[in-house]
């Protein structure tokens, strides 16, 4: 990738597009284009064929789709899989079509079997069934992945595929009934701080396990991996660390500064179990995260209060 190399981040609304777009930005790259949904369906073939067919980008960041937790995942079960498909399909296509030199797609850990073993590496996929509440975003991410490979495969297309643990930071959703856990506690604890409430309710028992890494090392590890993984193989973008939701809660309530209590509302789903990434194939890429939770919780928390909390 050169500086000025066109590069088209699409979902750069998003908490990664944003990211990535940010990074590219501090580290001198010009010819960044992007579009809002608005402007550009990514969802209709013909939409993103025009797109392409005039904007010829040469290297393509996939971090466009559509997200959300568990609950949100569960809920809207067609959408997260159609809108997802088709974005994928659109996209990769086309930068098969239009000669992209080279995409990066971004998967998640979700894609991964319920009861695969932990940490999970990236030779697990297609083992086992998924966890339920959120199979059809996995399914619709397991496609993208083999996407990937089959453009690689038939065309020779250099397409990578990149698995994000679960993730947060800047430009974060904090819509309490379709974001995932880390947005949805910094505001429950900031609101009940505000508001004086004896306690916050966590959903679920508070035993799963999860893994969390600030979207801006995100950032900075597909911008390493564009610049020096050529392979077909997917590889896991994670901490290698986890701890309990009850842990996080702990965590995210010290670094909110809230003095109560916390409940567990069961009727709530747990979800997977656990969920840690192997990184040893990132590691010996040559990158490692370098955001400690609490400091990306505190980041996270000064980003929301600025956005969400009048002065
Ligand atoms: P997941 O990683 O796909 O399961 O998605 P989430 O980030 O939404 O949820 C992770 C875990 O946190 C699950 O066990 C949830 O039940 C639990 N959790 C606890 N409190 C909350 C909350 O307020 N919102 C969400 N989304 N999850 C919560």
């Amino acid at each position: 990738m050169h500086k000025d190399s066109k590069i088209y981040v699409a979902g750069h609304r998003g908490m990664v597009g944003s990211a990535i777009v940010r990074k590219l930005q501090s580290e001198g790259f010009s010819n960044i284009i992007t579009r809002t949904s608005k402007e550009l369906d990514l969802r209709s073939q013909f939409a993103v064929d025009n797109f392409f067919q005039e904007e010829r980008p040469a290297y393509v960041f996939l971090a466009a789709a559509k997200v959300g937790g568990i609950q949100a995942n569960n809920t809207y079960r067609a959408e997260f899989l159609y809108d997802n498909l088709m974005i994928e399909a659109n996209i990769i296509h086309s930068a098969y079509k239009y000669e992209v030199e080279k995409l990066m797609f971004l998967g998640s850990s979700c894609i991964y079997p319920k009861l695969a073993p932990q940490p999970l590496k990236e030779e697990y996929l297609l083992t086992g069934p998924l966890e339920p509440t959120n199979e059809p975003y996995a399914i619709a991410k397991i496609a993208g992945v083999k996407l990937c490979e089959a453009y690689r495969d038939q065309y020779g297309c250099n397409f990578i595929s990149v698995m994000p643990t679960n993730l947060y930071g800047y430009n974060d959703n904090y819509d309490l009934s379709n974001s995932h856990v880390l947005p949805a506690l910094i505001r429950k604890f900031h609101e009940a701080k505000e508001a004086g409430a004896p306690a916050v309710t966590v959903w679920g028992t508070g035993s799963p396990r999860r893994e969390f890494l600030f979207a801006d090392d995100l950032a900075q590890a597909c911008l390493y991996l564009m610049a020096h993984y050529n392979e077909r193989e997917l590889v896991n973008i994670g901490t290698g660390e986890d701890i309990t939701i009850k842990e996080l809660a702990l965590l995210v309530k010290e670094v909110v500064g809230f003095e109560g209590d916390l409940e567990f509302d069961t009727s709530k789903p747990d979800g997977t179990p656990r969920k840690l990434m192997d990184v040893s194939k990132l590691h010996r890429a040559g990158f490692k995260h370098s955001t400690s939770l609490s400091e990306g919780i505190a980041l996270a928390y000064a980003d929301f209060k600025n956005k969400f909390v009048e002065v």
